[in-house]
């Protein structure tokens, strides 16, 4: 089965993990820093913090914020569930906002059709979440006007947007934004086997996510209460957790972000070549809006239905059959049972559904071979039978 994503490890990457393993440090040594450094000064940002997961970096993100019980956070339906849940963390409550129907990012003309009527009810949101699905930039420009007027926070939860751009400049130095969130899952552009990174250009909210990374516990006597006792001290001044990434995954994600630019370049070839060959069937590929460059997570195509014989499950299913191993991001997040427990539901987030009933993600990936490829694109062309 060709997968729709995977890792690339490199001897320089295991390498760069034996070394750690015969050091000082397995944990609490100087490649988390390092990491952190690196993918902070990658993307432009001035601090980063590194913790297991990009799950913990939103939680910690929304804790950083101040987000609690009666507070709102405002995502995208089409996400994968980590981007709603940190708000059920902390408490607070989760609302979405529908996608646009050309980026499937969340749609800031529906954000702010519901921004005016949440003023008026009284239930603004705290935070805002924009997600950059498949690694292609949301409207940052438009949100963040929205977040001036509406005094709401943004986290960018860009875990497929590592290496991406927007106008210009990398996804992550949060210009439009207070903290964005990256994932070093395997399936991710780099990874670090498991891990995530927070970004800001803000030193307390940066603080502050150190802090709750591990056990909310401080050795700097400038954040404590009383000078210190002596040279063992250190201080617990708000509860954390231990969300702490070991030395040997920052190892490899130091070693694998030096190929970021390289893998990112390559993920476009794919994209054309995909472009291409679709061109004239009854395909939507992914349009590339003109201020981003996406960093291709992943490569999803919608089905023009009323076009082909057989239905999205059908074509889904022949892929699978052909040994290629697609996959559907997302599930609409409202539509999860969890979610409908809360009073969401079918019609609630039309274009998210849309989407739904109609997505496909294809393989994408940097060492995606052309002869893998081809398999492919002669496997859709084969599932996507015109009508007889
Ligand atoms: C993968 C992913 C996450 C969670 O990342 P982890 O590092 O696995 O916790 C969150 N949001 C989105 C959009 C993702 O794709």
């Amino acid at each position: 089965m060709i997968p729709y994503g995977r890792q690339d490890i490199t001897q320089a990457d295991i390498d760069a993990v034996i070394e750690v393993l015969e050091s000082e440090f397995l944990t609490q040594g100087p490649k988390v820093p390092a990491f952190e450094q690196a993918i902070a000064s990658k993307v432009g940002a001035s601090y980063g913090v590194a913790v297991n997961s990009a799950t913990s970096a939103l939680h910690i993100a929304c804790l950083a914020l101040g987000l609690g019980p009666g507070d709102w956070l405002w995502t995208s339906p089409i996400t994968f569930v980590a981007s709603a849940n940190c708000a059920l963390y902390c408490g607070a409550q989760v609302d979405f906002v529908d996608i646009d129907p050309c980026s499937y990012n969340l749609d800031p003309s529906a954000l702010e059709a519901k921004l005016v009527v949440a003023e008026r009810e009284g239930r603004l949101p705290k935070i805002v979440v924009p997600v950059h699905l498949s690694g292609q930039p949301c409207d940052m420009q438009a949100i963040y006007a929205l977040a001036m007027r509406y005094g709401f926070k943004i986290i960018e939860d860009a875990s497929h947007a590592i290496g991406g751009k927007y106008r210009g400049e990398y996804v992550g130095n949060c210009r439009y934004s207070d903290i964005t969130v990256f994932s070093f899952h395997p399936v991710k552009i780099i990874t670090a086997g498991e891990g995530g990174v927070a970004t800001t250009n803000d030193r307390v909210l940066a603080e502050r996510m150190a802090l709750s990374r591990s056990h909310g516990i401080t050795r700097d006597p400038a954040l404590m209460t009383q000078v210190p006792d002596g040279s063992w001290y250190y201080q617990q001044i708000c509860l954390g957790f231990n969300y702490r990434m070991t030395e040997l995954q920052a190892a490899l994600g130091i070693s694998q972000l030096k190929r970021l630019d390289s893998y990112i370049e390559r993920r476009h070839e794919i994209a054309r070549e995909y472009e291409g060959a679709f061109r004239g069937l009854p395909i939507v590929t992914p349009v590339q809006c003109s201020d981003g460059y996406s960093a291709y997570h992943l490569y999803v195509i919608r089905l023009q239905l009323e076009s082909i014989s057989l239905s999205h499950k059908e074509v889904f299913e022949a892929l699978r059959r052909c040994g290629v191993g697609v996959n559907l991001h997302y599930i609409p997040v409202h539509i999860q049972p969890y979610y409908q427990k809360m009073g969401y539901g079918f019609g609630d987030f039309p274009e998210a559904e849309k989407y739904y009933r109609e997505a496909i993600s294809l393989p994408m990936y940097a060492t995606l071979t052309s002869e893998q490829q081809t398999l492919v694109v002669r496997a859709v062309k084969s599932a996507i039978r015109l009508p007889s």
